[in-house]
């Protein structure tokens, strides 16, 4: 009688996984930290432009806002590549202490299909899912 042990579904990534997973991070925080700064430039040079507009005011109300707009959106962008940054460094910390790829809701193994889309996750899909139906509304 053949004697295979069903194998047990894995709780954690091997180290080789792991480091995997690191790289990707690290790679994803770089193009992060380039982006923001791309952006804080950005920034500054809009509000050399607005000062310059306000000077010559009478011409550029129209540009103003246009200026304005782009401005909020990127805060907005900066804002939002930050709170990824955050969930990246988080990722990373997790790597340290060994415990990347357990969901920190349910404590299931997080499916490496979804760590290779989403390297940042810190729910497996199902909590995730279940997270944002919550936040719609427990609809
Ligand atoms: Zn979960």
């Amino acid at each position: 009688m053949p004697d295979k042990k069903t194998q047990k579904p894995k709780k954690k990534y091997t180290k080789k996984e792991l480091n995997h997973f690191k790289q990707k991070l690290l790679a994803e925080r770089e193009r992060i930290l380039k982006e923001l700064s791309r952006i804080e430039e950005a920034l500054n040079e809009a509000s050399d432009e607005t000062e310059a507009a306000k000077q010559s005011y009478s011409n550029h109300l129209a540009d103003l806002g246009t200026d304005y707009m782009e401005k909020e959106k990127n805060y907005y962008y900066a804002d939002q590549e930050g709170a990824y940054l955050r969930a990246i460094e988080a990722a990373l910390e997790r790597i340290q202490r060994g415990d990347y790829g357990v969901c920190s809701d349910c404590t299931d193994l997080i499916s490496e299909k979804r760590l290779e889309a989403v390297p940042a996750a810190e729910l497996c899909i199902n909590c995730k899912e279940k997270k944002e139906k919550l936040e719609r509304g427990g609809r």
